[in-house]
């Protein structure tokens, strides 16, 4: 059973309401995992655990949060559909080993988590979950060094694939990026605190003022001595995942040292500049083609309109009807405004076709709504690769770009046209001439490294 992981996480170090100021962050990292949520604490005594499936403010409430005291706490949010909602497998991992108590909480894929994880069995180690941060913990238990960060040191030098990661014990935080960087993980400053998460927008939240990222290849040690870095791995090329800057991460943030709305916006502007359409409209499919068809619609000049409206409240909770409704799992959550689409001809934005069936709904529901015509433009190039590092995409049969061309595609989803991003232009957007700076697998199945099985 393959898990993904989309997750976010977020630690603080030290801070008296660590917390709650936890509870900020993750709630600013919803969108990277609404499934499950967890805060582990250093309290005065012991690491205090709390999580739960649901989103974060229902997983948490204010006597929870009393309850996890402390001054240092780590914080996950998770995302799971391929390995299905299993509540064991929530973070963070709480555990009690030769090192006393760890926690730890993990976004991405390990690549190499079966081998492991045999490995691991064979020589008498148990497991409560599939997760892959359990391998994590049990290497780190059974490593031969005598000190916790020497031993976690140890287990990062066997862990392949992708791993942003955060360690809490009784006297150290620790956080990790694995060589390739493919997950991000950046450091701010709260006063004298140290704080770490996948995005900035969680510092926005809290406050706290970004300084940098976590290297590829680094882990970061937070002690009472101060701060050291130590490099467990070396020589092998940075690879993040541009489907951050696509996809997944928030516009407000910054990401691998960029604005991810800076990156959507020219990737928007470069589409425009391919395929330009002579429309009268142009409208992004919210929340994902915003800045990418604000980019479009500033380098066609036509106005930018929002032409189909977003229930923000959808959970995964509601309860269909019984008897169908065309399309419904789409208009719950889009409804378009016939009265800005009658009679238009409609560039329709948005930043990847995965399966294509909510793509084909959408526009179907554009055209029900009058548009003359819809025009769709996709600020990625075609998703033709599954991705083994924490991007949940569908297995290869599934994704309509691994075995459709773009004329089949178009006439599938019944659009009057439809142009995709080239890679090119998303290097350039990416401001990575020549591509050899991120990971592009979903699009071109130039994997970095990949799964053991
Ligand atoms: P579809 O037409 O069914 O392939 O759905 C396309 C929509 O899925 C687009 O709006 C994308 O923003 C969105 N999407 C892309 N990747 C993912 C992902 N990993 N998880 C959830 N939604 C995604």
């Amino acid at each position: 059973m393959a898990f993904k992981d989309e997750c976010g996480v977020f630690g603080i170090w030290p801070h008296p309401e660590a917390s709650r100021q936890t509870y900020l962050g993750l709630y600013a990292l919803q969108h990277r995992g609404q499934e499950a949520a967890g805060i582990c604490s250093r309290g005065a005594t012991e690491l205090l655990l709390h999580k739960a499936q649901g989103y974060v403010a229902d997983v948490f409430s204010p006597e929870t949060l009393d309850r996890l005291s402390g001054d240092a706490a780590i914080g996950h949010t998770r995302y799971s559909t391929t390995g299905g909602n299993v509540a064991s497998a929530a973070h963070p991992f709480l555990v009690q080993g030769r090192f006393g108590q760890v926690a730890l909480c993990h976004n991405g894929n390990l690549t190499n988590t079966e081998v492991l994880r045999r490995r691991l069995i064979e020589q008498g180690q148990v497991f409560t979950s599939p997760s892959d941060s359990e391998v994590i913990l049990a290497l780190i238990n059974r490593a031969c060094a005598a000190t916790l960060e020497d031993a976690v040191v140890e287990a990062l030098r066997q862990v392949e694939g992708a791993f942003s990661l955060l360690i809490l014990s009784d006297t150290q935080i620790m956080a990790a990026r694995d060589p390739r960087g493919f997950r991000p993980l950046s450091l701010a400053k709260l006063g004298d605190a140290v704080v770490f998460s996948s995005e900035s927008c969680a510092f926005d939240l809290v406050g706290a003022e970004y300084e940098r990222e976590i290297q590829p290849g680094e882990l970061l040690i937070v002690d009472a001595e101060g701060m050291r870095s130590r490099h467990p791995v070396s020589g092998i090329e940075p690879k993040p995942c541009v489907f951050e800057h696509v996809y997944f991460a928030r516009p407000d943030s910054f990401v691998f040292s960029r604005s991810v709305m800076g990156t959507r916006r020219e990737m928007g502007r470069l589409l425009a500049k391919r395929y330009p359409a002579e429309v009268d409209l142009v409208v992004p499919v919210p929340d994902s083609g915003v800045s990418a068809a604000l980019g479009y619609a500033e380098a066609c000049g036509a106005p930018f309109e929002f032409g189909l409206i977003r229930n923000h409240y959808v959970g995964r909770t509601f309860i269909e009807p019984k008897q169908s409704i065309r399309s419904f799992g789409v208009k719950i959550k889009l409804n378009p405004v016939r009265e800005l689409l009658k009679g238009k001809r409609v560039v329709l934005v948005d930043d990847s076709i995965v399966r294509g069936t909510t793509s084909r709904k959408i526009v179907q529901m554009v055209k029900e709504a009058g548009a003359a015509e819809v025009h769709l433009r996709i600020s990625s190039p075609p998703t033709t690769h599954s991705c083994f590092y924490g991007i949940d995409t569908p297995s290869r049969e599934h994704l309509i770009a691994a075995n459709h061309t773009v004329e089949e595609i178009r006439e599938f989803l019944g659009a009057d046209s439809l142009g995709y991003l080239t890679e090119e232009d998303l290097q350039t957007a990416m401001t990575d001439p020549g591509g050899q700076g991120f990971c592009y697998a979903c699009f071109n199945g130039a994997y970095p490294i990949l799964p053991k099985k």
